[in-house]
């Protein structure tokens, strides 16, 4: 693309830069993922004359804080269903959890990135981290559910009996099931 960089002071040219930073961090994680120094990298190739108009530094730092960022607007929205699934499949039992969606799944990990990096269950710090790549699609909701049977049998691995019951009675009540989707996680 062509920018006239006369048009573009260091404000425009953030403002334009920061919804390309999202909307390359959802497509990278969707191809395999990437962190601040990979996107940083591909912005240069991707948007030279945003990235010359802002510097190095700067869309760097762009780079880390998007990272970094949560989207409040569908964290609010997946708290929700959160709430609903709660009283719909686990009669309200469940302890209330933080439900976040975030553009760096890994990133919001205490233990190295060993898991998904689509979810995460952060059992100590009483929160379920989501990835923007999957939102609004039926896999978001699965995944929330897998998390929710982790939370309702206390359990952290796939391979828990208690848990792969509790799986099969909420599938049992027509819950959003991960097995749909190829039986991934
Ligand atoms: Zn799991």
């Amino acid at each position: 693309m062509n920018y006239d960089l006369h048009r573009y002071a260091c404000e425009p040219a953030e403002a334009a830069l920061r919804p390309t930073i999202k909307y390359w961090i959802v497509e990278l994680m969707d191809c395999g993922g990437t962190n601040p120094d990979a996107t940083y990298d591909f912005l240069w190739e991707e948007e030279p004359d945003l990235c010359e108009a802002l510097g190095e530094d700067r869309v760097f730092a762009l780079s880390e804080e998007i990272h970094g960022s949560e989207e409040l607007f569908h964290s609010d929205w997946y708290q929700v269903r959160f709430d609903q699934f709660n009283k719909q499949f686990f009669d309200g039992r469940l302890p209330s959890f933080r439900v976040r969606v975030v553009y760096d799944v890994p990133r919001r990990m205490k233990e190295a990135a060993s898991g998904d990096h689509r979810s995460h269950l952060d059992m100590a710090g009483r929160q379920i981290i989501l990835a923007m790549t999957q939102v609004g699609s039926q896999f978001v909701e699965c995944q929330l559910m897998h998390h929710m049977a982790h939370v309702a049998t206390e359990t952290s691995t796939d391979d828990d009996p208690s848990w792969l019951e509790e799986m099969k009675r909420l599938r049992n009540l027509g819950a959003p099931d991960i097995e749909e989707f190829g039986g991934e996680q």
